[in-house]
């Protein structure tokens, strides 16, 4: 009989009140892999309900023992490292190192949290005598977090560890086909000594199980990770429901390289950028934006370098079968517009791969940035070039996107790589290397990639909200 995954509720194994489950795919080879809850919204009343009930109690912990619970979570997710990678794995396909890494990066959400749970401070105001006034940050309550099926450990980590350290309860929702490591999250947290209640997790399809955590009357902010189309979603309902809400969406990011880089190191940052996860990230840096002097040498090092990427050992698999078709829908769009690869274009040759959804690494170059495989999201591991002729017009074209996620700069110029990054219409600007920070990096965008910060002290801010008190004596 196939493992089943059921919701974590209560600090507890919670069988969906449907009594349905749907089997998840490997995406390595199209095999069966666990039946996974697929809960309605009577799991999502109960979860809140319990959320709701323990949260005056954890948001009076003493805060040095929240903080030790959290260093607790943190050690036991090291210490878990190789079973978090091995089910990471099943359900993304993800190379083996890139797995680990992601796990490590969530231990060092709740490491680095952990650390700061007195953080951040309110003020005092001196105003008039015989005044005291105040100000504090409390945490909202109950935090629904609805995480995509890219990163699903990471995404958890990023959002449960500062609502968690902030005072705040947390109801999640991963993606339907990956919530095994955010259900093993969950259960590390309750034997690490996190109190019931305050960290539950709902498994099921977005349309049901999401929905009704955003419109949950107990659910005090949203904290969400994924396409446009579904932040534009909930974003109404938070509208009506007057509740703030943190957008993590897409981007189409620019990396900029002009003629006076380090070409060598640039050329392979630009492969990192657009091939990291099989370009299933939304920070992935998919338009390479080359000065013309040195174009057409630079796109030939960077196909070059990607040509040396394998599929099914250095690059995974589109995680989803549907991401899958759209990826390939893309090689199609793009042979319409009259792009030709450079390298790749299609699925992969490798015939031992055939049951798998994976895809070649492809290059597009000298593309048109009015096209829309450099306008859309493609979220697989292709990237498109440009050449542009000088500061002025690289700046144009990075800012010429619907998105402004994060973006690169490479210059030997520390004056021009102030002066760009101080243009370019994003949350975050990497120079001389394509790194998108360490946790305790601000991580958010603009224009349509979304509003709000996750990660760094700033997310603490918003998992809390602000209160004045006004002494008179
Ligand atoms: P993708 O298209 O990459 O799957 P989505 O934005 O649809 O991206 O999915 C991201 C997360 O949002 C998933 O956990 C999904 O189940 C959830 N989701 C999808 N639709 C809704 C919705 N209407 N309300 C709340 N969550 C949703």
């Amino acid at each position: 009989m196939p493992r089943r995954l059921d919701n974590w509720i209560n600090g507890a194994a919670s069988a969906p009140s449907t009594a349905a489950y749907t089997t998840g795919l490997n995406p390595t080879n199209g095999s069966p892999t666990v039946d996974i809850g697929v809960s309605g919204a009577a799991d999502v009343d109960h979860a809140v309900a319990c959320a709701r009930r323990s949260a005056d109690a954890w948001r009076h912990f003493p805060s040095a023992e929240r903080g030790r619970i959290l260093a607790a979570i943190a050690r036991s997710i090291r210490d878990n490292a190789d079973r978090l990678a091995d089910r990471e794995i099943e359900d993304t396909g993800k190379p083996r190192a890139t797995a680990l890494g992601e796990v490590e990066n969530s231990a060092a959400y709740f490491e680095f949290y952990a650390g700061l749970v007195n953080l951040p401070v309110g003020e005092l105001l001196d105003v008039e005598p015989n005044q005291h006034i105040f100000t504090k940050r409390e945490p909202y309550g109950v935090i629904g977090v609805i995480t995509p099926w890219n990163l699903p450990l990471n995404q958890a980590a990023r959002a449960v560890a500062p609502a968690l350290v902030t005072g705040n309860t947390v109801v999640l929702k991963p993606a339907e086909t990956s919530g095994q490591t955010t259900i093993a999250l969950a259960r590390i947290a309750t034997e690490a000594g996190l109190p019931d209640g305050v960290f539950n997790v709902v498994l099921g399809a977005g349309s049901t199980v999401g929905s009704a955590i955003v419109a949950h009357p107990d659910v005090r902010k949203v904290a969400f990770t994924g396409s446009v189309r579904t932040g534009r979603a909930i974003g109404k309902v938070a509208a009506d429901r007057v509740i703030p809400l943190t957008l993590e969406l897409g981007g189409k990011s620019a990396n900029i390289v002009f003629e006076d880089a380090e070409l060598d190191l640039a050329a392979k940052e630009a492969v990192r950028a657009f091939a990291s996860n099989a370009g299933q990230v939304c920070s992935a840096g998919t338009r390479l934006l080359v000065q013309r002097s040195v174009h057409d040498e630079f796109v030939a090092e960077v196909v070059r370098i990607a040509a040396a990427l394998r599929e099914g050992e250095d690059l995974g698999p589109m995680i989803t079968r549907a991401q899958f078709e759209q990826v390939q829908e893309y090689f199609e769009v793009a042979a319409k517009e009259g792009a030709r690869p450079a390298l790749g274009g299609s699925v992969t040759r490798r015939p031992e791969l055939a049951g798998g959804f994976y895809v070649q690494p492809t290059i597009y170059a000298g593309v048109s940035n009015d096209m829309r495989i450099a306008r859309e999201e493609i979220f697989g591991p292709v990237l498109v070039t440009m050449p542009f002729d000088d500061e002025r017009e690289a700046v144009s074209i990075a800012n010429d996107s619907d998105f402004g996620l994060v973006a690169g700069v490479f210059t030997s110029d520390i004056g021009r790589a102030l002066r760009v990054s101080d243009a370019i219409e994003a949350g975050q600007v990497f120079v001389n290397s394509w790194s998108t920070g360490a946790v305790q990096t601000p991580f958010g965008g603009h224009k349509n990639s979304g509003y709000g910060r996750e990660k760094g002290i700033e997310a603490m801010y918003h998992y809390t909200h602000l209160k004045s008190v006004v002494v008179v004596y």
